[in-house]
């Protein structure tokens, strides 16, 4: 076939294949436990994939309207209601997704021009940098602090340009656990109040929250509503990553620009799962537990862990924990990932890549969504290190 090869110029020409699809293929080939890709290895609730197996048995297989079946609109209305005390609007204020990657992608579609600048804040979750420079934006890094990976508000506010268009923010923190507090959310709402800048907060992690604290949604802040997309994805919350199914809110104002894109990159997402989905949120049980569920699997898996050589960087939410092993190895993190894969039969995924500059702290992001059985088996192996 003939190539086009010099012809291209990629839009992306940092970009190789995603760490996730790089580790959990590593894993695969090496038959290594895979903690790597936040993944559970658990099943799903019976009930809710009954409720898909019914509703594709009525025939709910065309396509769903454009922002979403109104009955699941109507639900995560409810559940944003009963959880934060905020109502958004099921019609004009709340669209489904093809998972929050769709969504995330989109919105910073809607919104970013050539040149305009966008604050993430890193290790970032890795859709973040591409999706704003395939959109021409331009990428402003702030660090969250070693090794809480709190954020520097000293150094955000001077990092505002009259260019900056987007602050994007992830709480409860992929890859690091790290959960925003209500100084967090109050320090970036006094900073972009009066401001036109848009706010992206993808809080996927919403219900993976732990030691009874609060996840501090931006809807909770008057000002910082009024600016904010806020992500969410039924795979996170339902055990079902494959299903990408997910939502975004936000008030008329960005949801209406946000349609005009999201209409034409996916139409609308995945039609038997909104029907079952939007049945299965009515019941808080079904999400209520999570907090509990998951804080078992992330003690479960420290508790094996303390006569290891790792030390445990606290994890407040996400099912991520990060393990980090300067007493065991100078390695590089990829390298001494690729290790353990390699000589231990055990994959994580390294935390540089999640920095632009490949940062280096020598620490390493277990997943702990996975059954007991998987986890002291992980923990065993990694206390022989
Ligand atoms: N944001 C973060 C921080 C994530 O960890 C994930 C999970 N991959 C996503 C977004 C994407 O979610 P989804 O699988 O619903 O696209
Ligand atoms: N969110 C998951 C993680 O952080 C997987 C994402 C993906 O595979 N793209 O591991």
């Amino acid at each position: 076939m003939e190539s086009l090869e010099g012809t291209i110029r990629s839009k992306l020409p940092g970009s190789g294949t995603s760490i996730f699809a790089v580790m959990s293929g590593l894993a695969n080939e090496y038959k290594a436990i895979n903690l790597s890709q936040g993944f559970p290895d658990f099943p799903i609730s019976e009930e809710l994939t009954e409720k898909v197996h019914y509703y594709m048995k009525r025939g709910y297989n065309q396509y769903a309207p454009m922002p979403g079946i109104p009955k699941l609109r109507g639900a995560i209305s409810k559940m944003f209601k009963k959880n934060h005390g905020v109502k958004y609007d099921p019609d004009t204020e709340i669209t489904v997704t093809a998972g929050a990657t769709q969504a995330l992608y989109t919105a910073i579609s809607a919104f970013v021009r050539e040149g305009d600048e966008v604050i993430i804040f890193e290790p970032a979750y890795d859709s973040y940098a591409p999706a704003v420079t395939v959109n021409g934006g331009i990428v402003k890094y702030s660090k969250l602090q070693f090794p809480d990976f709190s954020p520097n508000w000293e150094e955000i506010p001077r990092m505002i340009t009259n260019r900056t268009r987007m602050i994007i923010i992830n709480t409860p923190q992929n890859p690091t656990g790290n959960v925003w507090t209500k100084e967090d959310m109050q320090q970036l709402e006094k900073l972009t109040k009066d401001t036109d800048i848009i706010v992206l907060s993808d809080e996927v992690y919403e219900h993976l929250i732990y030691d009874s604290l609060q996840h501090e949604s931006a809807c909770r802040f008057p000002e910082l509503v009024k600016r904010t997309l806020i992500t969410g994805s039924f795979g996170k919350t339902f055990h079902a990553t494959g299903w990408k199914t997910g939502f975004v809110l936000a008030p008329e104002r960005l949801m209406s620009e946000f349609r005009k894109v999201h209409q034409f990159v996916v139409f609308a997402a995945n039609t038997p799962i909104q029907h079952a989905l939007a049945d299965y949120i009515g019941n808080e049980e079904h999400y209520k537990g999570l907090p509990r569920f998951y804080q078992q699997k992330r003690d479960f898996f420290a508790q094996r862990l303390q006569s290891s050589r790792f030390k445990l960087i606290p994890s407040y939410g996400t099912y991520f924990q990060l393990l980090e092993y300067s007493d065991i190895s100078d390695e590089a993190e990829m390298d001494f990932a690729v290790r353990l894969i390699k000589e231990y039969k055990i994959a994580s995924v390294p935390v540089s890549p999640f920095y632009h500059n490949k940062d280096d702290h020598k620490v390493l992001r277990f997943c702990f969504a996975k059954q007991e059985k998987t986890l002291k088996k992980a923990a065993e192996i990694l206390c022989r290190i």
